[in-house]
C-alpha cells in the first residue's frame, strides 16, 4: 500500500439549536465513544477528508437505540462502513457520523442462511459461509462492511446483494427499531432506498449450497484474478464512475453498445491523469488513486476533469459511483 498522508482541516458546524458542547452535555447513559472532530481521513480508503463534527462509535443496538432517541432531530447523521466508497470532502462533515464497530459484527449461520452484524466485513462473511458450505464467494473480494454492501447493492463476478438478500434490521432516526425487506429497499444498480439517518444493524442472506473446498479455491481464484487487473496495492474507493448505459452513436437501437467507463476514459486520453495528489490509475483506468498526499480536492476536481474530458469526446457524461460527502474546504 503506498503512504498517503492526511490533510488537516477544520470542522464545519452543523446548523443547530444548541452547541456541540450543551448537545454533548445533554446525551445521557451513552456508554459508546464520542469523540468531537475526529478526522475521517484514516477511516477511509482514499485517507482524504476532513473530520465529523462528532463521531459516534456505539457500544451495543441498545447504545445506539439510546443515542438517537435522545439526539435533537435536527443534528443530520450519517452512517459509514469502512470508507471504502467514500470520498469525504476536506471541510468535513457537519452533525454526527456513525460507525459500527465490535457490538456490530456477529455473523450466525443457519441452514441456508447467514445473518451478520452489518460492521462485519463482506470477506469474513464470504469466508465463514464458505466454511459452512455455503456460497457468498462474490463478496469476498469487495473490501466494505456488510452495511455498505447492502446499502450500495455490491456485487461483482455476476453476483449482487439483491440476489441474496433476505431482510435487513435497521435503526431508524428516532431510535425505533425495523425489519426491512427488499421491496422496502429498492435495489437498483448499487443504489438502495433507505429512511434518513437510518443505520442498518444486520442483514440476513440466502445462499446456495456449495462444497467449501471449491468455494475456498474460487475465492482464491477471484482475489488472483482481481489483484492482475485492478490497482489492488493502492488507495482507491473501487470502481470510480458507473459504466454507461447502453450507448448508439447513431441514436438506433441496433447500434446500442454495453459501454465501459473504462473505455470511454482510455479514449478521452485520461488513462494515467494527475491532478495533485491524484491519479487515474495506470493499471485500470476507472480507478481513481490516492497517489500520495491527495486531498479530497485533487480526487474530485480530478473525477469532474475526467467526466468533462469524457463528454468532449464521445458526448457521455459519466455518473459518479464513489459517494462524495461533506463541504470543500473553505478558506
Ligand atoms: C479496491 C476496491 C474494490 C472494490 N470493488 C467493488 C466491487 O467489486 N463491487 C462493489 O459493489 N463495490 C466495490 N468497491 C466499493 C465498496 O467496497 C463497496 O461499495 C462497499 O459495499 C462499501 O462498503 P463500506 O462499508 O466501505 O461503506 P462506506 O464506503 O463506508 O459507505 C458507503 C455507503 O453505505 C452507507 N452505509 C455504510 N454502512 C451503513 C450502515 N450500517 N447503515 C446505513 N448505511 C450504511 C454509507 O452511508 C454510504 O452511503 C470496491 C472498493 C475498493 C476500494
Amino acid at each position: 500500500m503506498r503512504y498517503a498522508r492526511c490533510a488537516h482541516p477544520f470542522t464545519e458546524k452543523a446548523d443547530l439549536s444548541m452547541t456541540t458542547a450543551e448537545l454533548l452535555d445533554a446525551l445521557i447513559d451513552i456508554r459508546g465513544k464520542l469523540t468531537e472532530g475526529r478526522s475521517l481521513c484514516d477511516l477511509t480508503w482514499l485517507r482524504v477528508g476532513g473530520p465529523a463534527e462528532l463521531l459516534f462509535q456505539p457500544a451495543d443496538l441498545e447504545d445506539l437505540q439510546n443515542f438517537l432517541k435522545q439526539l435533537p432531530e435536527e443534528v443530520p447523521v450519517f452512517p459509514m462502513g469502512v470508507g471504502s466508497n467514500l470520498i469525504v470532502r476536506d471541510g468535513g462533515l457537519p452533525g454526527v457520523v456513525i460507525r459500527l464497530g465490535r457490538g456490530f459484527n456477529g455473523i450466525d449461520v443457519n441452514g441456508n442462511t447467514v445473518t451478520a452484524g452489518t460492521a462485519a466485513l463482506d470477506a469474513h462473511v464470504a469466508k465463514k459461509a464458505a466454511d459452512a458450505g455455503l456460497d457468498l464467494t462474490f463478496l469476498r473480494t469487495i473490501p466494505g462492511s456488510i452495511g455498505g454492501a447492502v446499502r450500495m447493492n455490491a456485487g461483482c463476478y455476476g453476483a449482487y446483494v439483491a440476489d441474496v438478500f433476505v431482510s435487513a434490521t435497521v435503526v431508524l432516526r428516532n431510535g425505533s427499531l425495523q425489519e426491512l425487506t427488499a421491496e422496502d429497499l429498492q435495489f437498483q444498480y448499487r443504489q438502495t432506498e433507505l429512511p434518513e439517518g437510518a443505520v442498518l444493524v444486520a442483514a440476513t442472506f440466502t445462499a446456495e449450497s456449495g462444497d467449501a473446498e471449491a468455494l475456498r479455491r474460487r475465492m482464491a481464484d477471484q482475489i488472483a484474478k482481481r489483484d492482475s487487473s485492478q490497482p489492488t496495492k493502492d488507495r482507491s474507493a473501487g470502481s470510480t464512475f458507473r459504466n454507461p448505459a447502453g450507448f448508439s452513436s447513431t441514436g438506433k437501437a441496433d447500434d446500442v453498445m454495453e459501454l465501459k467507463a473504462w473505455k470511454v476514459i482510455d479514449d478521452a486520453g485520461m488513462r494515467g491523469a494527475i491532478l495533485g495528489g491524484a491519479q487515474m490509475s495506470e493499471m485500470h483506468s476507472n480507478f481513481l488513486i490516492n497517489a500520495g498526499g491527495a486531498t479530497a480536492a485533487d480526487l474530485e476536481g480530478l473525477g469532474e476533469l475526467v467526466r468533462k474530458k469524457v463528454y468532449e469526446n464521445s458526448g457521455i457524461w459519466l455518473e459518479w459511483e464513489i459517494k462524495r460527502i461533506g463541504k470543500a474546504l473553505t478558506v
